[in-house]
């Protein structure tokens, strides 16, 4: 018996069984669907492109996979090398992951072990933020801050080493103040909080965190294993504001198969560099640099520096705001739209109760969470496909 993610197994409806995949199209035996969640913001290029088969086959016929203690391979090299290179500033230090969630689990390690090795040992705190998700492992869910995930955590009573805050420059300024001297990092997702509710907050706000993380000699972390590769219409949200470790994940292989990576600056390499065994960073999942993966995130590299994705992207947040554009309802709170996100949040869950099976009779498909109706299309999609998605959703509201 399958166990299905965030579902209640008993009321579950019955998930649609997909047979095949091409483009933005996923196909079950009666409809053709355009994707519109990318299956969970991953699949930029689309299903079943071309080269990043023909990247995942070549290596398989070659190993699928070995270990990285005490091996390494070409595929993981070249990557960790085009990550140095393609990367912002001096974040040079590649650690892979299998999933996003361990990726984020690395950066926390890495920020507390910091101090630890340069013998700052109450350094135990991370400031984070309100509606923030950082994964659904244990230490990924304490940074998180969402009910309707985590609630879990509440039997453990309140959160000892986690401090949350508003995305507002007086409370970030406020926190700093009160707890800088336990903060080992701040960790946030920049600009666009995606599973806790599609939330968007200014640029300003990540410039006064460099500004302070600076000032008191706190770490800062970009979690972009969402918002990376072009999602927020930058590249990296790192591009702008420089962080100490940035993670992705998600979209990194194009969404071909779960790999991620925690990307460490000089300064936080340096801190574990040296003759003790004991200022080592101690983890190393089974699967980290698996050589597919590897292989399919290099093709998935190229082809968004080949194609020109970021001018796609604009493309699409132009199309979203012209199709948008006056569209209002009683029961929307509110539309948001920033690069390849669109979201459009509605003053309670259950007016998008039955949405899913809406689109799907519409060609379309969707999964709304909390109040959140959106689209993160991949990036590939055609104009007049990301218009049958958008009318889509202005037709729930015109019934
Ligand atoms: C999805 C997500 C994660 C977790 O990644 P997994 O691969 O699902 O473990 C972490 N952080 C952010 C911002 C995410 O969107």
């Amino acid at each position: 018996m399958l166990w299905y993610p965030y579902q209640q197994m008993k009321t579950m409806k019955p998930p649609y069984k997909v047979v095949d995949a091409e483009g933005v199209y996923l196909c079950t035996e009666e409809k053709k669907l355009i994707d519109s969640v990318s299956s969970w913001w991953s699949v930029i290029h689309g299903y079943k492109h071309p080269e990043l088969t023909a990247a995942i086959q070549k290596q398989a016929g070659i190993f699928s996979h070995v270990m990285l203690g005490g091996l390494t391979h070409e595929p993981v090299q070249r990557l960790a090398q085009k990550l140095e290179e393609w990367l912002p500033g001096d974040l040079d230090y590649s650690f892979f992951s299998d999933s996003g969630s361990v990726a984020v689990e690395v950066a926390l390690k890495m920020a507390l072990q910091y101090y630890v090795n340069r013998g700052e040992k109450g350094r135990t705190k991370v400031l984070s933020l309100k509606d923030a998700y950082h994964g659904d492992t244990f230490k990924t869910m304490e940074v998180g801050d969402n009910e309707d995930y985590h609630f879990i955590l509440d039997v453990y009573g309140e959160k000892k080493n986690v401090i949350h805050i508003p995305t507002r420059i007086a409370e970030l300024e406020a926190a700093f103040e009160a707890h800088h001297r336990e903060l080992n990092a701040l960790i946030v997702e920049p600009l666009l909080q995606g599973a806790g509710g599609m939330k968007m907050y200014d640029i300003s706000f990540l410039r006064k965190a460099r500004e302070l993380c600076d000032r008191y000699g706190v770490l800062l972390i970009f979690d972009e294993v969402a918002t990376g590769f072009g999602r927020t219409g930058y590249r990296f949200v790192a591009d702008e504001v420089l962080p100490d470790i940035l993670v992705l994940g998600k979209a990194l292989t194009g969404g071909y198969i779960g790999h991620a990576v925690t990307v460490a600056n000089h300064k936080v390499y340096d801190a574990f560099y040296g003759d003790e065994q004991s200022k080592a960073l101690m983890h190393g999942p089974t699967f980290m640099g698996n050589a597919l993966a590897c292989s399919v995130a290099l093709k998935s590299i190229e082809l968004f520096e080949r194609e020109d994705y970021l001018a796609k992207i604009k493309k699409i947040e132009a199309v979203a705001k012209r199709e948008m554009a006056g569209f209002e309802d009683p029961r929307v709170k509110e539309v948001r739209i920033m690069g390849g996100c669109v979201c459009v949040e509605a003053d309670e869950p259950q007016t998008l109760a039955g949405y899913q099976q809406f689109a799907y009779e519409r060609g379309v498909f969707s999964r709304p969470f909390l109040t959140c109706l959106y689209a993160m299309v991949p990036y590939v999609i055609e104009e007049e496909e990301l218009v049958q998605v958008l009318s889509c959703m202005k037709a729930w509201f015109r019934r």
